[in-house]
């Protein structure tokens, strides 16, 4: 039986840090850490993340603002709020909530967002840097991935790495995350053929895919370390991953559960990484 990767602590201990840190920085510098959330249209879901993002940032010293815009807003008014938040001393992280309706260029909006506040890792000079070797932010979601890896003492070094899923926000750099700790990775995707042959092989095994309970039993193989960032909402209303968590459970070496898994890393990696911006400006005002 799989033991329960819970991110719920190591996204506590990542939180604790910030608030430590944070608090220092104050001390020291007299900056306070500061995060923008912008929110275009009413979607639901994405309403519910930028409110926990606010309560996440009261708990640990970091201001936060919150900028909801109508679903009509042009993309030229986007652009301006974005180019104000760019310049705002109190502001070191941005970070424009996704999806955004679809009359405006995401692309162009995030190419915007300063590299130096992009908290997300979504800029592709942030991305080059991730790439390099050397990233500035990393994106949240792979980044606590590879926190809740360590926390658990889990060696990526030399270990085969399967994972299922290469979109930009996920797949990909998670990928270049876990080839610079030294794993064998493997990318799949939708045309991967015989994927059940290449997910058997691997040790670590990432699925981030976007299909309820994809990941059979019969996909992993024994003693297999199994992260499963996937977020699904079944017919009930209740939450499910990628994986077949039970029947996976039985044959894992450690797995992540959803909810409870993943999903609270990327919000305390987010506070992470608006303290490391707080931090470098406060040593480029030295
Ligand atoms: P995308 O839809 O952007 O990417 C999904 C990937 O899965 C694509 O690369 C796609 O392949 C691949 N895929 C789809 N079907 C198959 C298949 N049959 N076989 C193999 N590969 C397949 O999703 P995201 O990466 O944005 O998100 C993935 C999941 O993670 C979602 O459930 C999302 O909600 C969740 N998520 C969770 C987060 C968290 O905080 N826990 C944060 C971000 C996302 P192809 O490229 O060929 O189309």
């Amino acid at each position: 039986m799989a033991e329960l990767i819970d991110g719920k602590v190591v996204s506590q201990s990542v939180r604790d840090e910030v608030a430590e840190l944070a608090s220092k920085l104050k001390q020291d510098t007299g900056i306070v850490p500061g995060l923008a959330a912008v929110l275009v249209g009413d979607d639901a879901a994405s309403e519910i993340y930028v409110r926990n993002k606010r309560k996440a940032c009261e708990k640990v010293g970091i201001y936060s603002e919150e900028h909801k815009l109508p679903a009509e807003t042009t993309e030229e008014q986007l652009l301006g709020l974005v180019n104000k938040l760019n310049e705002d001393t109190k502001i070191h992280g941005i970070l424009v909530q996704l999806p955004l309706p679809g009359h405006i260029d995401e692309t162009k909006i995030l190419r915007t967002v300063s590299p130096l506040k992009d908290v997300d890792g979504f800029h592709p000079y942030n991305v080059g840097l991730l790439v390099e070797g050397n990233p500035r932010f990393v994106s949240c979601t792979p980044g606590g991935i590879i926190k809740m890896l360590d926390f658990y003492n889990i060696d990526i070094k030399g270990k085969d790495v399967v994972v299922v899923g290469r979109s930009n926000i996920v797949g990909k750099p998670v990928s270049m995350l876990l080839l610079h700790r030294h794993g064998t990775v493997t990318i799949c995707h939708s045309r991967t053929k015989d994927l059940k042959e290449v997910t058997g092989r691997a040790d670590i095994l990432v699925a981030a895919i976007g299909r309820a309970n994809f990941i059979t039993a019969d996909m992993v193989k024994d003693g297999a370390v199994v992260i499963d960032v996937g977020i699904n909402r079944k017919d009930d209303g209740k939450l499910t991953g990628d994986v077949d968590f039970e029947a996976v459970s039985e044959k894992a070496s450690f797995i992540t559960p959803v909810p409870g898994g993943v999903g609270p890393m990327t919000i305390a990696m987010l506070l992470y990484n608006t303290y490391l911006s707080a931090k470098s400006t406060a040593e480029s005002n030295k």
